[in-house]
C-alpha cells in the first residue's frame, strides 16, 4: 500500500482519519462590477483520507472551480485552503508549484498524456521531472492493478481511449500522492471503458488507500464514490453518504436550478 501523509489517525485519538484535503469559507469571485461572478460562495468542504469524494451540480454551479482551487491550480478570492497540514492559500508560488507535484495527482477529462512517449514513459514522466526515482514494487502493483502490463511499450495512439485514461490514473497513483483531483474522468469514454475506470479508481480507494475528490455530471460515476457533495450557485447545498445511482438521480431532481430545495 502506498503511504500517504495524511496518516490515519488512531482510534485512541477518536477521529478516524486525518483529512487530505480542507476548504473553508472559499469564495471565488471572476471579473468585477457588472461582469462580476461568483464562482464559490464561502465553501466548506473537508476530504478524509482514504476517502472516495464525487462533487456533482448542474452545469455552472462552481465544480469545477472548486476542483482547481482545492489543488492549487486556481487562485481564491476568500478563505483558506489545506491540503495534507499545508495551508496552499499561504503558500508562496514556488512553494505551491512544488506541494503539487509532491502531494497532488491528476486526471483529466482529457486524458493529456504525451504522445510521443509510451504507456510506461507517461507513467514515470513526473517522477522523471522531479528527480523522484519510482518505487518499483509500487509501481508494478499500479500497473498490474490498471491492466496494463502488455501495452507499456504501446504510445497513446496505439491504445483504446479507456486504455490511454487508465494510463493517466496509473500516472497520477504512481508517486503516491497525498490526493488526486480528476475532472470528469469519464467525460470522453463510451460507458464500458468510463466503468473499467471508475472500478480502477474506486479499488485504488479501497485497496490502496487512495484519496480522490472526481468531479462529475454522471450519476453512476458518483455511484462508485463514498460521499457526493452537491454544488448549486457556488454553494454545497447537500451531500449524500454511500451513494447508488438512483439515490443520486433522486437527490439531483430535488434541486432546482437556483439550488433550492423544490
Ligand atoms: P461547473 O464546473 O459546475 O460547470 P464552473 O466552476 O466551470 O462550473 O463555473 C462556475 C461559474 O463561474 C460559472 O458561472 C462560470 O461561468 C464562471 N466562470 C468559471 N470560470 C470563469 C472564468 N475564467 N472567467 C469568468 N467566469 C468564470
Amino acid at each position: 500500500m502506498c503511504v500517504s501523509t495524511a496518516a490515519p489517525v488512531t482510534a485512541a485519538q477518536g477521529t478516524g482519519h486525518a483529512p487530505a484535503a480542507r476548504a473553508q469559507g472559499l469564495t471565488k469571485a471572476y471579473g468585477s462590477g457588472d461582469t462580476r461572478v461568483v464562482a464559490l460562495d464561502a465553501v466548506d468542504v473537508s476530504v478524509t483520507g482514504g476517502e472516495f469524494v464525487a462533487i456533482m451540480g448542474p452545469s455552472g454551479s462552481g465544480k469545477s472551480t472548486l476542483m482547481h482551487c482545492m489543488a492549487g491550480l486556481d487562485t481564491a478570492s476568500a478563505g483558506q485552503i489545506w491540503i495534507g497540514g499545508s495551508e496552499i492559500t499561504a503558500l508562496k508560488d514556488k512553494h505551491l508549484t512544488q506541494l503539487r507535484r509532491d502531494k497532488i495527482g491528476f486526471v483529466f477529462q482529457a486524458f493529456n498524456l504525451l504522445p510521443t512517449l509510451t504507456a510506461l514513459e507517461n507513467i514515470t514522466l513526473p517522477m522523471d521531472i522531479a528527480g523522484a526515482r519510482a518505487d518499483q514494487d509500487w509501481l508494478d502493483q499500479v500497473i498490474d492493478t490498471v491492466g496494463l502490463r502488455e501495452r507499456l511499450s504501446h504510445r497513446p495512439g496505439e491504445l483504446s481511449g479507456g486504455q490511454q485514461q487508465r494510463v493517466a490514473c496509473a500516472r497520477a497513483l504512481a508517486s503516491c500522492p497525498e490526493i488526486i483531483f480528476a475532472d470528469e474522468p469519464t467525460g470522453n469514454l463510451d460507458s464500458r471503458a468510463g466503468a473499467e475506470v471508475l472500478a480502477f479508481l474506486r479499488r485504488s480507494v479501497s485497496e490502496m488507500g487512495q484519496t480522490i475528490v472526481m468531479v462529475t455530471h454522471d450519476p453512476v460515476a458518483a455511484s462508485y464514490a463514498d460521499r457526493v457533495v452537491f454544488l448549486a450557485d457556488g454553494r454545497v447545498v447537500d451531500e449524500l453518504t454511500g451513494p447508488t445511482a438512483g439515490s443520486v438521480l433522486d437527490r439531483m431532481g430535488q434541486f432546482d436550478g437556483a439550488g433550492r430545495r423544490s
